[in-house]
Order: C-alpha cells, then sequence, then structure tokens
C-alpha cells in the first residue's frame, strides 16, 4: 500500500489519499484483497470480482441527453411521443461484464425492452465471468471463440455473439469472423429457431475448438493465400 501511494503520487500526480479511489475503481471489475501480511498492509490481486458491482460510474447529464436525443427504442422502435414510452440509457455491454460509459456503449431503449434485455441476460449469470473475460479480448475471432468455448459445445444465441464480438469496435459482420475460427480448424454449427416469439433467432455452437494463432489476422491472411494458390491450381488442372 506504501508503495502505490508513492506510485499514485509520483506518476500521477495524484495526492495521496486518491489511491484508495483508485482502489475502488479496480475493485468494480477485480477481486483485490487487502491484508495484512509480516505487519505490512498489501493488496492482493486474486482476479476477476466475482460479484461485479452493478451500479459503475455514473453517466454525466450530458452524455445522457445525448444517447437519448433521436427518442427512439434502439429495439423496438417505439417512441415516447407516438407510443408513450419512457426512454431509459442502456449499456450495450452491461458494466458488470466491463463495459463502459462510452457513447458507443449506450443506446436508448424503452422501459419493456429494457427491462426484457435485463432478464435476458441475467440468465448468462452462470457464464459472467467467461463473458467478461472474452470480451477483454482484443481481436473479434478471439472474443467470439472464448465465447463459444466458454459453452462448452451448448447453443449459443447470435445476438450474444454479436454483443461480444464489438465489445472494442462494433463488427457489423461477425458472422466473417465465424468463417475467420473455422479457418483454424473450429466447428461451429448454425440453427435457426422459429418458435421464440416474432422473429428467427440464429444460434451458433462449436463441436470442435482449437488453439487460435498468436497473430491472427496474419494468419488469416497466410490462409487466403494457401486457398487462392490451392483454387488456381485446381483451375489449371481443369
Ligand atoms: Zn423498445
Amino acid at each position: 500500500m506504501v508503495e502505490l501511494r508513492l506510485f499514485a503520487a509520483q506518476a500521477l500526480g495524484e495526492d495521496q489519499s486518491q489511491t484508495d479511489r483508485r482502489v475502488r475503481e479496480l475493485r468494480r471489475y477485480f477481486d483485490v484483497a487487502a491484508e495484512r501480511i509480516d505487519g505490512e498492509h498489501r493488496y492482493i490481486l486474486r482476479g476477476w470480482a466475482k460479484h461485479p458491482a452493478a451500479d459503475g460510474a455514473p453517466i454525466s447529464l450530458r452524455r445522457r441527453a445525448e444517447v437519448l436525443a433521436p427518442q427512439r427504442c434502439a429495439m423496438c422502435g417505439k417512441t415516447p411521443l407516438e407510443h408513450h414510452v419512457t426512454l431509459v440509457v442502456d449499456h450495450r455491454i452491461p458494466q458488470s461484464w466491463g463495459g463502459s460509459n462510452d457513447v458507443d456503449n449506450l443506446q436508448p431503449l424503452c422501459e419493456d425492452c429494457n427491462a426484457g434485455k435485463r432478464d435476458y441476460f441475467h440468465s448468462f449469470e452462470a457464464h459472467a465471468e467467461e463473458i467478461r473475460k472474452a470480451i477483454s479480448y482484443d481481436e473479434p475471432q478471439r472474443r467470439i471463440g472464448a465465447l463459444l468455448a466458454a459453452f462448452k459445445g451448448e447453443w449459443v444465441r447470435g445476438d450474444l455473439i454479436g454483443i461480444v464480438a464489438s465489445a472494442k469496435e462494433y463488427q457489423e459482420d461477425w458472422q466473417r469472423r465465424l468463417r475467420d475460427l473455422r479457418f483454424f480448424g473450429w466447428k461451429i454449427e448454425h440453427q435457426n429457431r422459429y418458435n421464440e416469439g416474432a422473429r428467427v433467432r440464429a444460434y451458433y455452437r462449436a463441436t470442435v475448438v482449437t488453439e487460435l494463432p498468436e497473430n491472427i489476422p496474419t494468419a488469416i491472411r497466410a490462409e487466403e493465400a494457401r486457398r487462392r494458390r490451392a483454387r488456381s491450381a485446381s483451375t489449371l488442372e481443369d
């Protein structure tokens, strides 16, 4: 604790009293214990937080207004004016999964859609730690792969994959990232279900999972080149 206080003071130029606040922030996502060992107070990083606080940092009023400005629910399209719904600011990726207060991660939802989404996300509580871990990876393929692997061959709803795929930057075409995984030997099955309300729901599951290469984009380019060569070779034979 003495070292952290010194670091905060020297490297960040912060008052030493700020250290407690920094540790509190870390505890939203990490399990940090404070213990007295051999007469010294120490922080110990035990891993990811088991029950991250649902209430993260507050969103500023200005940002709230910016997010609500379209005055339309991002899921069902209802508006306060026509449908008399109340809009709330929703985190696309919940804060408990590491979602931020960045504008990209916020959207206006009506209260019904927000409640539905909350229930749906709550059903993943058993997998929350793996989902948080999947979201933390930089490459979309690794994020999707970690998610599918965490469900160990169970079906995963497409919209959850889309959310995890878009955790760092929006992935319009995340299905292509499934193709990338197949490049690396993954076997991913796809199923459409028609019996879950009005819309068709896509589900995916991984039946074969492989170790992903260190540098995914380079490995994909190499595989694409190899396939192009194989194709032109077979064309020549024809
Ligand atoms: Zn709605």
